[in-house]
């Protein structure tokens, strides 16, 4: 495989496709309990956490022409079955990555390196880790010119908590993933969009809450960031 370039362009559109979710959006895609996302920044190519089953989640990159031999990180949010499930699947098809593990999960071994994160963390330029909050979940940020994309799994440590530690890279321009019981809506009010999904206990009242900042999840879903919903 080709070495790859870790620099990244500010202003570089980033582009998330959600691999597996309890839902689908795109129409032949297994939809499950869990989450993953691919993560593409420059010319890195992330896989955010691995659902629960590796033969869908496998299955479902093959639909989305996402190639597992494509990918240079995995980066794991946290030590639940519905996150790591489809982890040691996915390694038997491609070892060759970095894997970036809260301290809280133990055994991942056959990867090119495995990183421990506990304290907040510098991945890639302009792409960081909250760190392991409360011990047991960290989510990625990853900077825009339109300000941080921040990408959660299930948000145990409590969505306000995370968005805390975000904010001090700067303005939340949107946030992705699981947002498990949160319903504190008033503290999504700064953030330009939102994408609850996987275990977000709430999406239809931040839906209706919110229309204007409400992007739709489920697997298949890409999201372009910068994302401008006025743009024609
Ligand atoms: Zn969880
Ligand atoms: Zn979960």
């Amino acid at each position: 495989m080709a070495a790859k370039k870790m620099t990244q362009d500010k202003r570089t559109e980033i582009n998330i496709a959600l691999i597996y979710d309890n839902t689908v959006y795109q129409s032949g895609l297994t939809p499950d309990w869990g989450f993953s996302a691919h993560i593409r920044v420059g010319e890195q190519n992330i896989l955010f956490d691995t659902g629960s089953d590796g033969h869908i989640l496998l299955e479902n990159m093959r639909m989305m022409n996402i190639d597992p031999m494509n990918i240079d990180t995995v980066f794991i949010s946290h030590n639940h079955f519905d996150h790591i499930g489809g982890l040691a699947a996915f390694l038997r098809v491609n070892y060759d990555v970095d894997v970036i593990i809260p301290s809280s999960l133990r055994g991942v071994k056959r990867a090119k390196r495995v990183i421990e994160v506990t304290t907040p963390l510098t991945l890639l330029d302009g792409v960081f880790s909250t760190g392991e909050l409360l011990g047991i979940e960290q989510s990625l940020m990853i900077k825009t010119s339109a300000g941080i994309v921040l990408v959660v799994g299930c948000s145990h440590p409590g969505l306000k908590n995370i968005i805390h530690v975000a904010k001090q890279q700067g303005h939340i321009h949107a946030i992705i993933g699981g947002l498990h019981d949160f319903d504190d809506f008033d503290i999504l009010c700064d953030i330009d969009y939102i994408c609850p999904t996987h275990c977000s206990s709430y999406i239809s009242e931040i839906a209706k809450r919110y229309p204007e900042k409400y992007i739709q999840g489920g697997a298949g879903k890409r999201i372009k960031l910068p994302y401008f919903k006025e743009e024609k």
